[in-house]
């Protein structure tokens, strides 16, 4: 691994001055669980490592009147033990919890896996779900810009390199709603998806059903195909779900890789958009609703 010189700003203003006078020489960290296995195989070698964990202007999950921020130090066990977040946004929930174990979620950041834009990454589908927004700050201001269109191909973002993420913004439903993430794994922990799919059902008179997936497309991408059959059907029998989870395992367009086949990745797709609009149809009235 090789020296760096580790850079603790206190303020956001700080962090801005710090990129602005290091330019590309520098590297923000939150968690580290991406940029420390980094920096030890030397995938990365910056000279500046920016650590933002001193910064308490990035730290907490607040509710607002009719949004939830979730700020840029926000670990994925912080989610997954907010009472707002479970209600509100089951899906996410159930990825943070199928991210790795324990230990690395006491760490790890919902915008690291997100700024980290691995193909794989479990808080993206869930995200795009919920149309959620990043929230970007610079030295020309700020800027909010939907996940989908943050993340613009394999580990590439849309975020300048005197830029940084404060945190991601989440519109409160305000009709009943439930989720469900699901990710095929080699073992039972500390595994990167083959391949995973995240439903959620905004229920009401506008029923709407959004189906995002995880390790199989270079940029997220949605079922939006698959979307249309079921937000147009009625009744949602078995073979309706059978027609889209194949109009899904269509949509996706995945590579042979060390840890799936294209093919298994396909079949996997099908298989877990059934299970997941299943389960989405099933949970009880009530659940999400934000009132
Ligand atoms: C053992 C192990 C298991 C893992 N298992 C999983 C898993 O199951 N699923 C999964 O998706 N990932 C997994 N990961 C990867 C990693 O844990 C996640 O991507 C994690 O969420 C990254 O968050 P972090 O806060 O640690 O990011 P960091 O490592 O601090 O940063 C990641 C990237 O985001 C950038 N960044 C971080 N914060 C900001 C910010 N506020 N503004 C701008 N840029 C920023 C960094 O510069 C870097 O490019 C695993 C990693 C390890 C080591």
């Amino acid at each position: 691994m090789r020296d760096f010189v580790l850079e603790r700003p206190r303020s956001i203003s700080e962090v801005l001055d710090t990129l602005q006078r290091h330019g590309n020489k520098a590297m923000v960290k939150s968690g580290g669980t991406d940029v420390i296995v980094w920096l030890h195989k030397s995938i990365k070698e910056p000279d500046y490592i920016v650590d933002l964990t001193a910064v308490e202007q990035l730290k907490g999950i607040v509710v607002n009147e009719d949004n939830v921020e979730v700020k840029a130090l926000v670990t994925l066990n912080e989610v997954i033990g907010d009472d707002s977040l479970n209600r509100y946004f089951p899906a996410l929930v159930q990825a943070c919890k199928a991210h790795s174990d324990p230990l690395i979620r006491n760490r790890a950041t919902v915008v690291g896996n997100v700024c980290a834009a691995v193909p794989s990454g479990d808080m993206i589908a869930p995200l795009v779900c919920y149309d959620a927004k990043v929230e970007i700050t610079g030295p020309n201001g700020s800027r909010k810009v939907p996940v989908s269109e943050f993340i613009t191909g394999p580990k590439r973002t849309s975020l300048g390199t005197d830029e940084i993420v404060t945190g991601i913004r989440i519109a409160l439903p305000a009709v009943e709603t439930s989720g469900c993430y699901l990710k095929a794994i080699r073992r039972e922990a500390l595994d990167i998806a083959q391949a995973a799919v995240c439903c959620t059902l905004f229920k009401g008179d506008n029923r709407e059903f959004r189906i995002a997936f995880c390790a199989v497309s270079a940029r997220p991408l949605r079922a939006t195909e698959a979307e249309k059959l079921l937000n147009s059907c009625s009744n949602i029998d078995d073979e309706v779900i059978d027609q889209a989870a194949e109009l899904a395992a269509d949509a996706v367009d995945p590579i042979t890789d060390v840890r799936a086949s294209r093919e298994y990745r396909v079949e996997m797709i099908a298989e877990l958009t059934r299970r997941a609009i299943s389960r989405c149809l099933e949970r009880p009235a009530g659940e999400g609703v934000h009132k």
